[in-house]
């Protein structure tokens, strides 16, 4: 039986398609290869924020132990916590199943071989059956890069998959990358008992932050022991004898037991005829989509694999947003507005807008005001008072909001608030804060002078 809404990839972004398209009493199919929840619940944000809630306590604990106000070790159980992780994933993927079932989705478990304006092949067990549709929501969502001479062997070199599952703790660990996933990921293996050394071509961690931010958890890092080194080439690596080695360009060499390659993403596009289509296809297959989210005139291209925010949330909205587009409620340009963006552990970052360096190279009356954490009574209580909140004012409304330190990652929400309604420095005095609060040292930023 045809489907109105034909939906290819059960990550957030096709599941919550699905819930949404399922909930106006569209007739819906969602076809998954792998595992209901994509790289978001099995491989990326839910289980990786498992294990950094695992040793949150350890990173609360050292500020206390520093303080001199406790002492003594807590020993994490990594074999514990990988079967904990699993068996959370496997109710979550389970529940999901079950709630699509119950709103009436048909779940189809198979793989999309070539995708057709109106109909589809996918394999189901072994057999190709076609699936016919008024409207397709392609949402296959991206994969771990790797790049010659950059791969995982899935033994000694791993990819953010594979080390979600080690369960010993490496004594070293490499880690290829400094954007947010390799940073996350060092930290829990940092506090779990790994020596980590951090390798990143960019002249800076974190390059894709506010500069005075990526200097603050540079630091943060270093204190906890970290080996970094930006700005470099790596000319090989390799799996010497079960561990890692790698060699910069500059001809230094490092060797660990594991090495983490967290060198970005790339689309799940391919092999799927889109050109067939008249899809454009852009770079290593990020698929174009219009300002309606089509990558052609009745297929939705959403989430990670149009490479537009590789973001979970943003995945999910450009989900929600076509089903409302197919279902007529909504006809004007996807315009999501400000997308917040975190990084999780200790210390956090939290980003949404403009920062300031953007919004000097737009020509715009630009104005910083900042608030150190180190003012902040809950930092302070936490015995984490590094980091800072900072403010990006253009025009005199505010444009951009970011932080770094203890638990910054909880401004994210009130930070797109105010940013997304563009508020003046008079609508933010009038504003009531609670206190004692994280929340505080964004209002002492908001309040601080503006230059
Ligand atoms: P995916 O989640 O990748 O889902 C795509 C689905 O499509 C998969 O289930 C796949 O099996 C299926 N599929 C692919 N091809 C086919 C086919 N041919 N036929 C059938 N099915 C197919 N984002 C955040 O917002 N916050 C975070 O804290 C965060 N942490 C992350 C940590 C890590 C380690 C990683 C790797 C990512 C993280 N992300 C985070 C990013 C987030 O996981 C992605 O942005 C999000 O999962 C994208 O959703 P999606 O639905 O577009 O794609």
């Amino acid at each position: 039986m045809p489907s109105d809404l034909f939906i290819v990839g059960g990550g957030p972004a096709g599941y919550d398609a699905a819930m949404a398209a399922a909930k106006r009493g569209i007739k819906t199919t969602l076809v998954e290869k792998e595992h209901l929840g994509g790289s978001c619940l099995n491989w990326g944000c839910i289980p990786t924020k498992f294990l950094l809630g695992a040793v949150a306590s350890l990173a609360e604990l050292e500020g206390q132990v520093k303080m001199k106000t406790a002492s003594g070790q807590i020993q994490l159980d990594l074999p514990a916590l990988v079967d904990r992780k699993k068996r959370h994933l496997e109710a979550t993927r389970k529940a999901m199943a079950a709630a699509l079932d119950k709103a009436g989705v048909q779940l189809v478990r198979g793989e999309l071989k070539m995708i057709g304006a109106v109909k589809s092949v996918v394999t189901v067990g072994d057999e190709p059956q076609v699936f016919e549709y008024k409207r397709c929501i392609l949402a296959t969502g991206s994969r771990p890069a790797a790049h010659p001479g950059l791969k995982a062997d899935h033994d000694a070199i791993l990819n953010s998959g594979d080390i979600l599952s080690l369960r010993e703790v490496p004594k070293s660990l490499l880690v290829v990358g400094a954007g947010f996933i390799g940073l996350e990921l060092a930290q829990f293996f940092s506090r779990a008992g790994s020596a980590i050394t951090l390798v990143e071509a960019a002249p800076r961690i974190a390059p894709s932050e506010d500069e005075e931010v990526s200097k603050a958890l540079h630091q943060s890092f270093k204190r906890m022991g970290w080996d970094i080194h930006t700005g470099v080439r790596i000319a090989a690596l390799e799996n010497a004898a079960g561990r890692a080695r790698l060699v910069l360009e500059d001809g230094r060499e490092f060797g660990a037991d594991k090495c983490l390659l967290a060198v970005g993403r790339l689309p799940n596009s391919r092999n799927l005829m889109l050109e067939m289509l008249g899809a454009e296809v852009k770079g290593a297959g990020w698929v174009h989509t219009d300002e309606h989210l089509m990558a052609s005139p009745t297929v939705y291209c959403v989430g990670d694999v149009n490479g537009r925010t590789l973001l979970a949330h943003a995945a999910s909205s450009q989900g929600e947003w076509a089903v409302r587009h197919f279902a007529g409620e909504l006809s004007d340009p996807y315009e999501p507005g400000p997308i917040p963006g975190c990084m999780y552990g200790a210390p956090e970052t939290m980003r949404v807008g403009i920062m300031e360096a953007q919004a000097r190279e737009e020509g715009m009356d630009v104005k910083i005001s900042r608030s150190q954490m180190v003012a902040n009574p809950i930092a302070q209580a936490h015995g984490a008072t590094g980091g800072l909140v900072k403010c990006v004012w253009g025009e005199g409304r505010l444009v951009g909001v970011t932080a770094v330190g203890h638990g910054v990652a909880s401004l994210a929400t009130l930070g797109t608030v105010l940013v997304s309604q563009g508020w003046t420095h008079k609508q933010c005095e009038e504003f009531i804060f609670p206190h004692p609060t994280l929340d505080e040292a964004l209002k002492a930023a908001l309040l601080g002078p503006a230059a």
